[in-house]
């Protein structure tokens, strides 16, 4: 049998604690459980230049299964909310497949 895992909390770079609790569906109790988040990692995405991926670590308070979560987060540039603005106009103006116009 495995050590059981105490560990529910991590410490960043400035020497603070964070606890994550969060309720999830856990896969081997088959139901909704408290889980604690202990690990957390950003890095930038490989397949998108505009995304990073999110790690996260949790384990069940009840069974301690750990899950890894990863994440694909869109980073938020002014240019990316922009073209979303324009996109969110067009389609609002129903602008969508007409000619962009050039500066
Ligand atoms: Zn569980």
């Amino acid at each position: 049998m495995f050590a059981a895992r105490t560990v529910a909390s991590m410490i960043t770079s400035s020497g603070k604690v964070i606890e994550i609790h969060g309720q999830k569906f856990c896969v081997t109790c088959k139901q909704i459980r408290g889980h604690t988040c202990f690990h957390m990692k950003y890095r930038k995405s490989e397949t998108n230049d505009d995304a990073y991926s999110k790690e996260e670590r949790r384990v069940c308070d009840r069974c301690h299964t750990e899950k890894v979560v990863v994440k694909e987060i869109p980073i938020p540039t002014e240019q990316a909310m922009l073209v979303k603005l324009l996109m969110s106009l067009s389609e609002k103006y129903e602008l969508k497949g007409s000619v962009p116009v050039s500066s």
